[in-house]
């Protein structure tokens, strides 16, 4: 700024796609911006196109409340966002990137008798995966979050659940440092470029339709999020994915007064302070299928009341923004991150709301995958077919919920 915007140099190149890659990604956000830099890092391939339709980071990644943790309850989940949160704790020296991730701890609220035991097993079953989890009184509640409203009767505070690595982290930022980390190993960023079509060839992808002409590929990765069913589509797949839209919701800048990443436990209401000073915070779904970045007002409503409930003092907080994203939702609320019915090409989708913590270990376990043939032993439950063989893994709840 100082030296007037001058000579500043891009952080990563602007190249043309060449005619032919060995691995092409499709989709600039975080899970394929990160899968194409472990490739790279990992398993030294670099002749690799990331194809970004819009902008780097102009998707999900850069649309949602930024709440990372590891406090799923199921296995095949829990190992999964566990190794996920310890690639979180180390990434800004991996990247050499501030992506300003803030360990801020994160307190679940629970409401009922019901909820506290429903929260103490998933605390249990956290530790037991070797993260950490406590349990919290009403009092030990207060102590952390003295600007609750604890005198309201309709949903009464019991507790929470405090789980201190969680937290959040600046989300455009994370799309920033994988994409130049993978710039820099060899890898084409390729923006403006949507992919129309793949091209198959006796059952074998052979590479992609693009508005930047054809491009041939030995291997694939559908990474779009909220457009994985459209893009699968194009390879003949139905895939068993949703797409809807959940909104997020800044305040202007505030001195800081929340500390910790906050949900709730009978509303969807979750929220936590920007270092800008903003408050960011969000609900539940729109509730019907759509490919519109932007949301409807009875949920605007809805999560104004929500937050009016739980800390009734943000009330004069003047809201500036509101926005959208397409969230892949499948039915149990688990992702899919697994070969297809065509040779080379692979899927990484079905993030739902949540797929914002997962990027570090979705972009290593798609990787994995991609470059060895073979799932990664933290990723092997979340397989396409399990729709079709009935291994649903329904942890919908800690999506929905928690974000
Ligand atoms: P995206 O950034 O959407 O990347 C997909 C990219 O694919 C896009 O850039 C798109 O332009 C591109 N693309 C699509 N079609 C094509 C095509 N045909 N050709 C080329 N490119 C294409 N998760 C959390 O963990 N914690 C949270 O607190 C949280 N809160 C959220 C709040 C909101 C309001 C929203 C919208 C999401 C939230 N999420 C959260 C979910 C999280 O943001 C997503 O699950 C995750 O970002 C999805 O993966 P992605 O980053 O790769 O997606």
């Amino acid at each position: 700024g100082l030296g007037g915007n001058k000579g500043w140099k891009p952080a990563w190149r602007d190249p043309d796609p060449k005619p032919e890659y060995d691995i092409v990604i499709i989709g600039g956000g975080g899970h394929g911006l990160s899968t194409a830099y472990y490739l790279a890092k990992n398993h030294g391939l670099t002749n690799i196109a990331v194809l970004e339709k819009g902008y780097l980071g102009g998707g999900n990644v850069g649309r949602n409340t930024t709440i990372v943790r590891a406090n799923y309850f199921l296995p095949g989940n829990q190992e999964f966002y566990s190794h996920s949160l310890k690639l979180w704790e180390g990434l800004e020296g991996e990247l050499n990137y501030n992506v300003m991730h803030s360990q801020r701890g994160l307190i679940n609220l629970f409401h009922s008798d019901g909820q506290r035991d429903a929260f103490a097993r998933r605390g249990n079953a956290m530790i037991n995966q070797g993260d950490d989890a406590e349990l919290l009184d009403r009092e030990g509640v207060r102590r952390h979050l003295p600007y609750l409203d604890y005198e309201q009767t309709r949903f009464p505070i019991y507790g929470g659940l405090l789980h201190r690595r969680g937290g959040s982290a600046r989300h455009d930022a994370v799309a920033w440092g994988y994409a130049r980390g993978a710039d820099r190993r060899g890898v084409d960023l390729i923006q403006n470029c949507e992919v129309t079509g793949i091209d198959i060839e006796n059952g074998r992808v052979t590479g992609v339709q693009t508005t930047r002409g054809a491009i041939r590929a030995k291997k694939v990765g559908i990474i779009v999020a909220g457009r994985s069913g459209q893009v699968a589509a194009m390879a003949g797949m139905r895939l068993p994915v949703e797409s809807h839209i959940l909104q997020a919701f800044v305040t202007e800048g505030l001195k800081p007064v929340i500390d910790h990443v906050v949900s709730f436990g009978m509303g969807h209401f979750y929220i936590s302070q920007s270092d800008k000073g903003g408050l960011v915070f969000g609900g539940d779904l729109d509730f019907y299928a759509s490919y519109a970045a932007r949301g409807n007002l009875p949920m605007v409503e809805h999560v104004m009341e929500a937050g009016m409930t739980l800390m009734p003092m943000i009330g004069k907080a003047k809201v500036l923004r509101s926005w959208g994203g397409i969230m892949d939702m499948t039915p149990d609320g688990s992702p899919i991150i697994d070969k297809t019915h065509v040779d080379g090409l692979f899927i990484d989708c079905g993030w739902n709301y949540g797929g914002f913590k997962a990027v570090p270990a979705s972009g290593w376990c798609m990787a994995h995958l991609m470059a060895t043939g073979e799932p990664h032993e933290v990723a092997r439950h979340f397989r396409l077919d399990r729709f079709v063989t009935g291994h649903l893994m329904d942890e919908e709840g800690t999506g929905s919920q928690h974000n």
